[in-house]
């Protein structure tokens, strides 16, 4: 926790408080703060996206993976039934 100086009063308040409870004007956050919680967002939000795209290809590939045991049985199953 961090005190800020009110803008209106000059006070200092909690800067988790939303307003300043000398005056009651609202109090925003620091501007640096206000960044790095974009930075956060941002860099949480391009993680999610390079797990959804894992997740994808993963998914995908298991399913390739799959019709391609199941074209192969196919092919043996035709071999038998032609007697080769
Ligand atoms: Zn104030």
């Amino acid at each position: 926790m961090a005190l800020i100086t009110c803008p209106e009063c000059d006070r200092q308040v909690s800067d988790r408080a939303g307003a300043c409870p000398q005056c009651g004007a609202p109090v925003h956050l620091p501007a640096k703060r206000a960044r790095s919680n974009r930075l956060a967002l941002v860099a949480v939000s391009a993680a999610l996206v390079v797990m959804v795209g894992v997740l994808l290809t993963v998914s995908l590939g298991n399913q390739w993976a799959e019709n391609d045991a199941v074209a192969e049985r196919h092919a043996e199953t035709l071999k038998t039934l032609r007697g080769q």
